[in-house]
């Protein structure tokens, strides 16, 4: 046999054994910006990581970074600089949270409010990593939409996080225009710090993950910590429970683990890492990696007959071989309109329309409006004007995917919003975090979150 031939076999035998790749991000909420031992364990983590060849996610708080200045921490701020830097607010649990003001406003308004809070921190890590960090994520459980429209202003493509406002099967997804990794479910794996017993179940959860990842085709394990968990025992910000608000010179500094108690957490965390790099098909990634490892959200093409039927009968994503479109993309594709990303509608508006259908000329006039609304805002409107009246955008779009174009008056349809089923319904279990004021709750954040489910879809690897 030729040399060539037998090269050209095992090649394309090594291409079949290959399993399917199973991404690790691996990321770090770098927020203790009050014991100074915890400057110590990022730095340790940081280069530990590195020997081992494992690059992960520093998700840095603006003042953490501050901090790390005025301490002359600039060796800490090298060892991070070898992984990704991502944002973790500017003050974390220092009143209000996210959530607290983000509630009391609408989409664009609490996005021109969370980009003036979150700037200046984001403008810091610039100045003193060098870099637009690739990610957020919100403290604790603090969440809100209007941070999607925000943080795209502000440059950063990727949410990093864990929460259950949101969340399509447990893998990453598409909303608001931000390359989510969020409400991970099963593919979220943390072996436990405080208990040695448990690593190996959990070391057992993980090759199941992978295995069942790698199934699939690929796809992502996501895995947290905070650097202070591995030197101290409780969290530093207790200082700000329930909404406390004391000044810096009352800050009581967290308890602190014995030296082999933090050696014992380091060990774990290395022999997860080890396992998990031993294991085939599986690699460490960056939230920066995953913009390239997965598809851009520009949608897919897609035969206008499929995009309307399926908008017709549910007004949800579509996944088609060649990618996920988003309810908002099939609108657009309905409309005639070149892909791009628009946001979802910032209010929720009932039909008027009581009529069962509408003449030609009104509904194309109607339509035509509907397309300039989309071009001058980038966004979806809340609903559209047919003469006085108006239909909901879930009945617009449902009665423009049943349309038959050639008829002299078009059928009104009911949509079914299908898109609401991906978004949590309980507005004080998903916000609950105890630096927030007790009692919190946050349902209007949770229906702002539902309007942006237009933008909703999967996200798929190249
Ligand atoms: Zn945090």
């Amino acid at each position: 046999m030729p040399r060539i031939f037998l090269l050209l076999l095992l090649c394309g035998a090594a291409l079949r054994a290959a399993p399917a790749p199973v991404y690790v991000v691996l990321w770090f909420d770098t927020e203790d910006y009050i014991e100074p031992a915890s400057d110590d364990a990022v730095l340790r983590l940081a280069r530990d990581l590195d020997a081992l060849g494992a690059r992960a996610t520093f998700k840095v708080v603006g003042e953490m970074a501050r901090t790390l200045e005025a301490r002359g921490r600039q060796d800490v701020v090298r060892a991070l600089s070898l992984h990704d830097i991502g944002y973790h607010s500017n003050f974390h649990s220092i009143p209000p949270a996210p959530a607290a003001y983000l509630r009391e406003l609408g989409y664009l308004e609490g996005a021109a409010e969370f980009e003036r809070r979150e700037s200046p921190g984001l403008a810091d890590l610039r100045r003193l990593f060098g870099v637009t960090p690739s990610c957020y994520g919100q403290p604790g459980s603090s969440w809100g939409p209007q941070s999607n429209l925000a943080l795209r202003r502000m440059g950063v493509p990727v949410y990093l996080d864990e929460g259950s406002q949101v969340g399509v099967d447990e893998q990453p997804f598409w909303y608001g225009g931000l390359l989510y990794v969020f409400n991970m479910g099963r593919f979220l794996i943390r072996p436990h710090l405080d208990d040695d017993a448990r690593l190996e179940g959990t070391l057992r959860q993980f090759d199941q993950a992978a295995a069942e990842l790698g199934r699939r085709g690929g796809g992502v394990i996501s895995t947290y910590y905070h650097p202070n968990e591995f030197v101290t025992t409780e969290f530093w910000d207790v200082n700000f429970a329930k909404g406390a608000n004391p000044e810096r010179s009352q800050w009581r500094r967290p308890r602190r683990r014995t030296p082999e108690d933090s050696e014992r957490t380091y060990r774990i965390l290395r022999r997860y890492v080890e396992h998990a790099q031993k294991t085939p098909g599986v690699r460490f990634v960056t939230a920066r990696d995953l913009l390239q490892l997965y598809d851009s959200p520009i949608a897919p093409p897609v035969d206008r007959r499929r995009a309307a039927e399926h908008l017709a009968a549910r007004q949800t994503f579509l996944v088609t071989e060649r990618g996920a479109l988003s309810a908002a993309d099939l609108l657009l594709v309905l409309l005639g309109l070149e892909p791009q990303f628009v946001d979802g509608p910032t209010a929720r508006r009932q039909s008027t329309y009581r009529s069962n259908a509408v003449p030609r000329p009104v509904w194309d006039r109607a339509k035509a409006d509907t397309v300039a609304f989309i071009r001058r805002h980038h966004r979806l409107p809340a609903a559209v004007w047919v003469g006085s009246e108006n239909l909901s955008l879930a009945d617009f779009a449902a009665t423009l995917a049943g349309e038959d174009p050639s008829a002299s008056s078009v059928p009104v349809r009911r949509g079914n919003l299908e898109l609401e089923k991906y978004f949590s319904t309980d507005p004080a279990g998903s916000f609950n975090w105890l630096i927030h004021p007790e009692g919190f709750q946050a349902p209007e954040l949770l229906e702002l979150g539902r309007l942006q489910g237009w933008t909703l879809k999967p996200a798929r690897l190249r």
